[in-house]
Parts: structure tokens; sequence; C-alpha cells
């Protein structure tokens, strides 16, 4: 087993189960993510505790075979032990940086604007891939404050995985992460978004919306045709009041799509007075896209709309776009282009 599969709990009980202290499972933790210790030689335990953990665990290979830096960001394209590829990005910040994991090789949500929907979910990662996506970037930079879980893959898709992932990163002994500087985000799978609210998620959350009324939202993502609008505002309202959280709705402005302020209108209505706010990113159009972003004017005057109707707008910086940044590009790229 991947050795950063493991969550504290899980590494107590492996102890207790090996007639072992669980207080073990602390030494291990803070030797792998304080440490960095990468591999069994180096971790900082007695030679009984690492043949013990020999029995079981390993410390999986991820190779990096393209890294692609901008400006603002670096793409890393990582193989897994499998042969399957993801993709990592680095956003830089003028406070440090922010990494974008992926969560599934593929996926099957079907966005039609998102490259990575095209390739359909091969499987899920593991939490320790996950893991060791946020390790490697670290290495190279070690100023990294936040994590946003964005990247290829729907990561409510593969929730078991994603919350030990969660519950590594934060882990007070290890790498030790504040809950408000991470960031799951989903299409909108609503019995999972209900269980984090039952569950106290202790992070952030991100819906990526896109779209203002079912038939627009159904044609760009299939996902609403399963949950449509009124269910998933009404899962997000709730996870909002009851964790006392504001949420982020993304929406990506496409021209003559969905950034129109008919649009804005909309979605002003369907936030009303709640405790959500929406994320403007412009379309990362690249080669063979059918869609395009709108002029900065276009995006002015949703903006404008909104604002008038009092809902809390941000609009991301560009970062990516250099690097080929949007979901899916470096990887669908690379097999296009016969690796
Ligand atoms: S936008 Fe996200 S959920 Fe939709 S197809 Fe792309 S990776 Fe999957």
């Amino acid at each position: 087993m991947n050795i950063y599969d493991m969550t504290y709990k899980k590494f107590c009980d492996f102890f207790a189960e090996n007639n072992e202290k669980p207080s073990r499972a602390e030494a291990v933790m803070t030797s792998l993510y304080r440490e960095g210790a990468d591999s069994l030689e180096k971790l900082s335990v007695s030679e009984k505790i690492k043949a013990m953990l020999s029995e079981d665990f390993h410390f999986p290979s991820l190779e990096c075979i393209d890294i692609s830096d901008g400006e603002t960001a670096v793409k890393y394209l990582f193989r897994l032990a499998d042969g399957n590829l993801v993709e990592t990005v680095l956003m830089r910040h003028e406070y440090g940086g922010s990494v974008c994991v992926s969560t599934q090789a593929g996926c099957n949500m079907g966005c039609k604007f998102c490259r990575s929907g095209r390739l359909k979910k091969i499987r899920n990662l593991t939490a320790g891939e996950i893991v060791q996506q946020v390790l490697f970037v670290k290495k190279h930079t070690p100023s990294l404050t936040g994590i946003s879980v964005m990247g290829i893959g729907e990561p409510l898709d593969n929730f078991d995985n994603v919350m030990d992932f969660v519950d590594i990163m934060l882990y007070p002994k290890g790498l030790s992460f504040a809950p408000r500087k991470i960031t799951v985000s989903t299409c909108g799978l609503v019995p999972e978004i209900e269980r984090l609210t039952a569950e106290h998620f202790p992070c952030n959350l991100a819906v990526s919306l896109h779209a203002p009324n079912d038939i627009l939202r159904s044609d760009l993502m299939p996902v609403n045709k399963a949950y449509p609008l009124p269910v998933l505002m009404k899962a997000v309202k709730d996870f909002s009041k009851k964790l006392n959280k504001r949420v982020a709705l993304e929406y990506v402005m496409i021209k003559d799509v969905n950034d129109s302020v008919v649009n804005a209108a909309e979605l002003a209505e369907l936030i009303g007075d709640s405790n959500l706010y929406v994320n403007i990113i412009r379309y990362n159009s690249s080669e063979g896209d059918i869609y395009e972003c709108p002029d900065f004017e276009q995006i002015m005057r949703f903006y404008d709309v909104l604002k008038k109707n009092d809902i809390s707008v941000t609009m991301r910086r560009e970062l990516g776009s250099s690097v080929n940044a949007a979901c899916g590009q470096l990887r669908s790229d690379y097999i296009n282009n016969g690796n």
C-alpha cells in the first residue's frame, strides 16, 4: 500500500493491530510530512517500526514527465505507477503559491467546455496519489500556502479518498494546512454536498456553476440533469448556513453562451441574500475549442449587474493561461501528440 494513503487515524489503527502504541503514528506522520522523509530509510523511527512498516507499505514513485513554466503558473504532468497521467498546477501569487491537484485519471462528468471531460474516467486517485502531487510541488515551492482540489476529475466522485487527503493535509504535526486554505470544488453532486454538511466539513467549498438556469446548465453540464439548480442551490445554501461558511460559485465566462446581462440577473436571483459569492473566470480557450472568452467590456457588464444586486463578486486573475492550464489541457495535448 502507498504509505501516503495513510491518515493519522489509520496509522493509529495499524499500530494498535500490531500491538504497538498508537502514538507511533505521530512519529511517522511527523517524519513523513514535517521532515519530508521520502524513503523507509529516512523515517525517524526505530528499526523495529521500519521493519513493521516495510511489510505493508511502500513509497511509490510519482514521475514528473513534463513541466510547463509560465509567468504566473507552472503545470506539472505526472505519470502514476500504473502509467496513468495526471496534472497539477502551481499558481504563483504575491504572497506565495497555491497548488491545484487532480483527483481522478480522466473525468466522467462531461462538462462541454472542459477538455478533461473528453478523457473518460479511468480510475480514482488514491489519497496518497493526491498527497504526492502536493509533496512534489512543495519541494520546489516551500512557500506553498493553499490547496485547491480542482484539477482533473470530480473530487466528490472520489469522496473517501479526497476526505483522507484533506485529513492528511490538515494533520497538525505534519503539513498542518489551515482549513481555510483548502478548497474542494464540485460540479454539483448534491448527496455528497449534503454529506459534507452533515460531517461538518472544515474546509472551503466551491461549486462550478457556470450557468444560471437549468436549460443552459443542463446543456453545458450533464450533471445538472441529475441535480438541477433548485436542488443544488438548496444543498449549497444549507452547507453555507449550517457551517457558517461563504461558498464560491465558479462561473466561467463563455462568449454568447452564459455572459449576457440577463444571465447575470438570473444568477443574482439564484443567490438572493445567501452567503454565496461569484468567482468570475475568463474562459481559457485554446486551439480547436468551440468556445471563446467574451471581451472585457462584456465581462464588466455582467459584473456590474451582479454588483448592483449586492452580490459579492471576485474575478480570478488569469493564472495558468500561459501554460494552457485549464483543466485537462496539458494531459490531453500530451496524448494527442502521440506520447
Ligand atoms: S469541469 Fe471538472 S467536473 Fe467537469 S468534466 Fe472537467 S474535470 Fe470533470
